[in-house]
């Protein structure tokens, strides 16, 4: 599956475009903003309009190397993201650990390129210095440079191991070698080392319009109506934002349907379900599920009054209960979210609960 389109940054689109058509582009170049604005799909569109073979209007999106990097196979596209720390003790075989981790990850990325921030371990390593420096020792495979993309950027940890490797990294960026870009992405420049900052030309990337976050998030995500809106305004012009807002809520809607095959079940699955409950630790957890069972029950109560055709959002609750019921159940939900933002234990809380709802429904 080819990369989704660029959305936004027209202002940063020109003032690139023209520094390519002058041939002046800063050889370094670290794109910031907020999480989530599209600052490493900024800079694969860089990569594009850079290797792009196409006569008039670049990036052409049709030419070979385009279509290369639109599929993330451009051979002479390098793309480095935080990737869990080698385990192998060797540096030869941390290198190869590490190319091997980043394949998969451009793997997963070709299949869904709407992916989230790295895990928070993952980062960038002495190994990745050292395949970054070899990979800039090559000649460009097909066309005239090599573009390198670093993301999140502000997790380079030269120091962390041989200082070789750190200084390797920085002479890499001092006398970068002429057919080498370079493209990093940071949400916060002030977190990257100075020694490295310093050597960067910033091209900010600010948040995108909420009409342009709505029109992609309807042609890409398959979102419509009251759940578009929504995510457009919780997403503050962030697509990677609104993205997570939905991973959150899958999360907490299988964690409702999960309670709520507990209690369909006996005394004892909604004990051992309370018990499961996480304490104050996975409050906001606990707290979005209540919110996600309180939502669902208002769809079955709509669907239940006639009001609303829409399939209750949860499996359990389309088996036809009273309207009353439903009320009962979802004020009790309610109570209980009152109740968590006081200094009530959630176990505790989610037990009562429990038992309240299967006298209940
Ligand atoms: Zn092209």
């Amino acid at each position: 599956m080819p990369l989704h389109p660029l959305v936004g940054h027209h202002t940063a689109r020109d003032r690139v475009l023209r520094a390519i058509q002058e041939d002046r582009l800063p050889q370094m170049i670290l794109l910031t903003g907020p999480q989530g604005v599209g600052k490493q799909r900024f800079a694969l569109w860089v990569a594009q309009a850079l290797l792009c073979d196409g006569a008039a209007e670049r990036p052409c999106g049709i030419c070979q190397p385009c279509r290369q990097v639109l599929g993330l196979g451009h051979p002479d596209l390098h793309w480095f993201m935080p990737v869990l720390r080698p385990k192998a003790s060797e540096p030869d075989k941390q290198v190869e650990e590490l190319a091997e981790a980043i394949g998969e990850v451009i793997d997963e990325r070709r299949k869904n390129a709407l992916y989230q921030p790295q895990e928070g371990l993952a980062g960038h390593f002495a190994a990745t210095a050292r395949l970054l420096q070899r990979r800039a020792a090559l000649t460009p495979a097909q066309g005239r440079r090599k573009v390198f993309l670093v993301g999140e950027a502000e997790r380079l940890v030269p120091q962390e191991s041989s200082p070789e490797a750190a200084n390797a990294l920085l002479k890499l960026l001092e006398e970068p070698s002429s057919d080498c870009q370079f493209l990093l992405t940071t949400v916060d420049a002030n977190r990257l080392l100075p020694t490295i900052r310093s050597r960067l030309v910033p091209l900010r990337l600010g948040r995108l319009a909420d009409a342009e976050v709505e029109t992609f998030l309807a042609s890409h995500a398959g979102l419509s109506g009251a759940d578009l809106r929504q995510r457009v305004a919780g997403a503050g012009g962030s697509i990677g934002r609104a993205v997570a807002l939905g991973d959150d809520q899958a999360k907490a809607n299988r964690a409702a349907e999960e309670l709520l095959k507990a209690i369909a079940g006996n005394a004892e699955t909604r004990a051992e379900r309370a018990l499961k409950q996480g304490s104050w630790a996975a409050r906001g957890d606990f707290t979005a599920m209540l919110d996600a069972l309180a939502d669902a029950l208002g769809d079955a109560i709509r669907a239940a009054s006639g009001l609303n055709a829409r399939r209750p959002l949860l499996q359990v609750l389309t088996r036809n209960r009273p309207v009353a019921t439903l009320l009962e159940a979802q004020q009790r939900v309610t109570e209980a979210r009152e109740s968590a933002r006081g200094n009530v234990n959630p176990q505790l809380l989610l037990a009562v609960l429990a038992d309240e709802l299967a006298e209940v429904l």
